[in-house]
């Protein structure tokens, strides 16, 4: 079957034609015919040869894993699913260790032992491929009503468990009136969907990104009544002045020195959840950073992957934002390409804008 795959040794990035098609080898698998990948950040680490690896003994690592499939076969002990229902997979497996109680847990998504495997990402095959096979506990259905845009569940799995862990955080302020304001950093689908997240559960929310106006993310975010502003145009002092400190910054940007420059926008008692990866940097002093986070009784707090019930509220969260910005998560999937152009999509060659999308039949 057809697979776009990296090879790291060779350093390459192609469609495979003779990837095996996968059987279901156990009662509770599922076959799932996929239908979409989306692309981001991750991905083009991987194929730069930064990030990721193929899994044990192959020389190879299928990408892809944001992704909305179609049931096409079920092993005969899965329950609540059936051929013809589409399902998103959760990304992160566990790892083996008996001594690591999160995967023991049921949450990979805080292992301890750094040898957990990500399907498309560390040690695992992904889902860019015609088809996959995977276990039914690690898929979710997604309702007939949400096919256009559950390719959008992954990426917003990482705002689903910032804002549950957010509100534990702030459970140590027992004064708090309301929610208060939000502040995102990096308007990308994130980033996005993290506004959308963040309003839903009533903050004050302003986006703050690179690009000056006018550009689609700016249209994308103002659209959900979020305003944006640009960090080339006001520094996170002047965003303060002009929106009010942040009691949240959740930062999607991926850039540790933009990062750290806007948590002077970041409020006392406040809460800096950090999602974005940054890799090649500039010295940054974080000295008077650490001051003010100590001083200000701030949280920092880094984010990475997500739990099934990140996914189940990703989905419940996704109907809401229908509801409430019709045509807005529709905007964030700015095209859908052919498997051949994932290289060229994920370079930015043949970027439409905010959320790309492999489509694979
Ligand atoms: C994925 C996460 C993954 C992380 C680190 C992100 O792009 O969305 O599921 O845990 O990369 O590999």
């Amino acid at each position: 079957m057809k697979a776009v795959a990296v090879f790291p040794q060779k350093r390459e990035v192609r469609v495979i034609t003779d990837a095996p098609e996968p059987r279901i080898q156990s009662p509770t698998q599922v076959k799932v015919r996929t239908r979409e990948i989306g692309v981001c950040g991750t991905d083009k680490e991987i194929i730069e040869f930064v990030y990721g690896s193929p899994p044990p003994g192959s020389d190879h690592l299928i990408l892809g894993h944001e992704c909305l499939g179609e049931v096409v076969e079920v092993g005969e002990a899965v329950r609540g699913l059936s051929r013809g229902d589409w399902v998103v997979p959760r990304v992160r497996r566990p790892c083996p260790h008996a001594t690591c109680p999160p995967c023991r847990g049921g949450h990979p998504d805080f292992c301890i032992t750094g040898d957990y495997t990500e399907r498309g990402i560390q040690g695992a095959h992904g889902f860019g491929a015609e088809y996959f096979v995977e276990d039914v506990a690690y898929l979710h259905r997604v309702p007939a009503e949400l096919r256009e845009v559950a390719v959008l569940t992954e990426p917003l799995t990482i705002a689903e468990k910032s804002v549950r862990q957010l509100e534990r955080f702030q459970d140590r302020l027992p004064w708090k009136a309301g929610p208060g304001r939000a502040v995102v950093l990096g308007a990308g689908p994130v980033g996005l969907l993290g506004a959308m997240a963040l309003v839903r559960r009533g903050y004050a929310t302003t986006m703050y990104s690179r690009s000056p106006k006018p550009n689609a993310k700016a249209e994308a975010s103002e659209a959900l009544g979020v305003p944006y502003i640009s960090s080339k145009e006001v520094r996170p002092q002047e965003l303060v002045r002009r929106v009010g400190a942040a009691d949240v910054i959740y930062e999607a940007a991926g850039v540790a020195k933009a990062a750290l420059e806007t948590l002077k926008a970041l409020g006392p008692n406040g809460v800096c959840i950090l999602t974005g990866v940054p890799s090649k940097e500039e010295p940054f002093d974080v000295a008077p950073v650490l001051k003010d986070v100590v001083l200000g009784n701030q949280v920092l707090v880094g984010t990475v992957n997500a739990a099934d019930v990140d996914f189940d509220m990703a989905l419940e969260d996704l109907r809401h934002f229908q509801a409430r910005w019709p045509g807005g998560l529709e905007r964030l999937i700015c095209a859908r390409h052919s498997p051949e152009d994932f290289c060229d999509v994920v370079t930015g060659k043949k970027s439409g804008g905010i959320k790309d999308v492999i489509r694979f039949i």
